[in-house]
């Protein structure tokens, strides 16, 4: 197999933060910062603030990503406040998240939607940052590779390497999200490597190698050097530490120039 680099990818995930005028200054400092970086830089803001946020990186010359947070399967239809991904097409957006343990555990979706969503926004033609993570008593069970193999397989059921072109993972162990605990750089390497494994046996070697995994969880300028460094953490997906562009472009500086190879 030839060797494949991997280039970091850092993402920011606002979550319901911020208002429109924020959330616009915020993408702009963001795409000033990325500018030029050996990085790949996403944000994903509100639903509504998706338009007004491309509308002003474009009327400033500004490339940057921007995606949603999360995206119906259904292509239209009687489905009150939902947001089909042609929507987001009509935008300009093609990156979308899916599984993210927010929505799995406090919106209650099951490894049934998380999958329909990943299979639709793949078959879109979506990049689809799949969120996968094991809550603190599982980990403290010694369940943490079980749970992240299990949500792996529960989403990629069905889909083969050519669908999973644009497939990015982010191992997001529960525990750590919004908390300030994070995990330790080795165990964030085992696991990311754990789930790498798994994506071989599903997908094989080959995309395997390729696909970017992201850690979230607390990442934050001062801990990113140390797990951005490791071998199997291709980027980051940023919560709390996105919505500052000053320390979210620390973390993309973090992840400059270390694209890892398989
Ligand atoms: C997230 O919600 O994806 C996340 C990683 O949040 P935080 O960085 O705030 O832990």
């Amino acid at each position: 197999m030839p060797p494949v680099q991997r280039t970091p990818l850092i993402a920011g995930n606002w979550k319901m933060n911020l208002d429109c005028a924020g959330a616009v200054a915020l993408a702009r400092d963001v795409a000033r910062h990325a500018a030029g970086a050996r990085v790949d830089v996403a944000v994903f803001p509100a639903f509504v603030h998706l338009d007004a946020v491309q509308r002003a990186l474009r009327a400033d010359g500004l490339a940057l990503t921007v995606g949603a947070q999360d995206c119906s399967d259904a292509p239209n239809g009687a489905l009150t406040g939902e947001v089909s991904l042609a929507m987001l097409q009509d935008l300009g957006c093609n990156w979308v998240l899916t599984g993210h343990s927010e929505r799995r555990h406090v919106i209650g979706e099951s490894d049934d939607v998380v999958a329909a969503k990943t299979a639709a926004a793949l078959r879109a033609s979506f990049t689809c940052v799949l969120c996968i993570g094991e809550k603190l008593e599982q980990r403290e069970r010694g369940e943490t590779d079980t749970v992240n193999e299990r949500q792996l397989r529960a989403a990629l059921k069905g889909l083969d390497a050519q669908a999973c072109t644009n497939l990015v993972i982010a191992y997001e162990p529960v525990w750590a999200i919004g908390t300030g605990r994070v995990a330790s750089a080795a165990d964030a390497q085992a696991a990311h490597h754990a789930a790498r494994r798994v994506l071989s046996d599903i997908l094989g070697r080959e995309t395997a190698a390729r696909t970017r995994i992201l850690y979230g969880g607390s990442l934050k300028a001062s801990n990113a050097g140390e797990l951005l460094a490791m071998a199997d953490v291709d980027g980051g997906l940023v919560g709390g530490a996105s919505l500052e562009a000053g320390g979210f472009g620390a973390i993309i500086d973090a992840a400059a120039g270390l694209a890892h190879s398989a």
